[in-house]
């Protein structure tokens, strides 16, 4: 696929790597970058992912074949009311957000009916550090995306979209909007709360000093999410909220189990739980 003028709009980890991608491969002719902050400009034009930065949006989509948003979820509606006045007709929208459904009703908001090309998507694929400096080509190697594509949008600008992250390296799959902020509260949003609360339970104790200072590998593993941006994951549990509490409530019920088991000293119990994890971890973590 070749790629006339592409602009990123919010240039940061996931725009920015996605802007890497494409240009290491020889997808795009021109990537134009536009962000709120000038600095961020500057850097991602130092850095080479962007050819052209520019910080007057009408300007910076203009001419452009796609338009990718890279914010965090809860600025895309503020956003897409930006960009709707000057939309050119051909510029198919795509975006990058962690939630489907919040994007989609900011889509509705703003357009009404959803444009038919715009094709909400979602690369499963990310670090813990963001921002336009940890950007890099390699980020969507092997990772899944995910398309979401409602009823009105055209099946010419999902195969686009699809075409362009293919390129990156990435497997692309569709799935119903509703479908994938289910599925990814469960494997994403659900691990990143357990993380983040469990480090801050033992940040707050009066001996975390101690306790940080004997965490071993096991403890690193389990909370390196927990050194994930702060203002994404706010934005992407209350976007989710709805299917977020019901693995939250889920999760709850489980771990009240848990605690009784090993007040009853139940040791069928914690093994069979224990053996039960382990192989569905070992089978679908390899
Ligand atoms: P990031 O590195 O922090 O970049 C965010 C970008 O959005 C920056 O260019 C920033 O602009 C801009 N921005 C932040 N707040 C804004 C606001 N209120 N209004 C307008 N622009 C704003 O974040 P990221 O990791 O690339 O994440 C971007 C999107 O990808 C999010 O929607 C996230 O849910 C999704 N996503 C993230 C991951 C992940 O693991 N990181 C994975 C998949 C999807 P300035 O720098 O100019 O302020």
């Amino acid at each position: 696929m070749s790629i006339g003028r592409l602009v990123i709009l919010g240039v940061g980890l996931i725009g920015g790597s996605l802007a890497l991608a494409l240009k290491k491969q020889g997808m795009v002719a021109q990537v134009v970058g536009w962000s709120r902050r000038e600095q961020t400009l500057q850097k991602a034009l130092e850095l080479g992912v962007v050819d052209r930065a520019e910080p007057d949006l009408a300007k910076a989509v203009r001419g452009a074949e796609i338009a990718v948003l890279g914010v965090p979820v809860g600025a895309m509606e503020v956003m897409l009311r930006q960009l709707a006045p000057h939309l050119e007709e051909q510029t198919i929208v795509t975006d990058v957000g962690s939630t489907k459904g919040s994007v989609v009703e900011a889509v509705r908001h703003v357009f009404g009916e959803p444009p038919p090309r715009f094709v909400p998507g979602h690369p499963i694929a990310g670090i813990e550090r963001s921002g336009v400096e940890a950007a890099f080509a390699e980020l969507y190697q092997g990772r899944r995306v995910i398309l979401t594509p409602v009823s009105q949008t055209e099946r010419h600008a999902v195969a686009t979209v699809r075409a362009m992250w293919e390129g990156c390296g990435a497997e692309v799959v569709e799935m119903e909007v509703t479908h994938h902020d289910e599925v990814l509260a469960a494997t994403s949003h659900l691990p990143h709360m357990l993380a983040y609360s469990l480090v801050d339970t033992l940040a707050r104790m009066d001996e975390s000093e101690e306790i940080f200072q004997f965490a071993a590998g096991g403890f690193r593993d389990f909370t390196r999410i927990a050194s994930s941006d702060p203002q994404m994951w706010h934005d992407i549990c209350l976007a989710n909220r709805d299917a977020l509490l019901v693995m939250l409530e889920r999760f709850r019920a489980d771990l009240a189990q848990l605690s009784d088991a090993i007040r009853a000293g139940d040791s069928d119990y914690l093994m069979q739980t224990f053996l039960r994890a382990k192989r569905a971890r070992d089978r679908f973590c390899g």
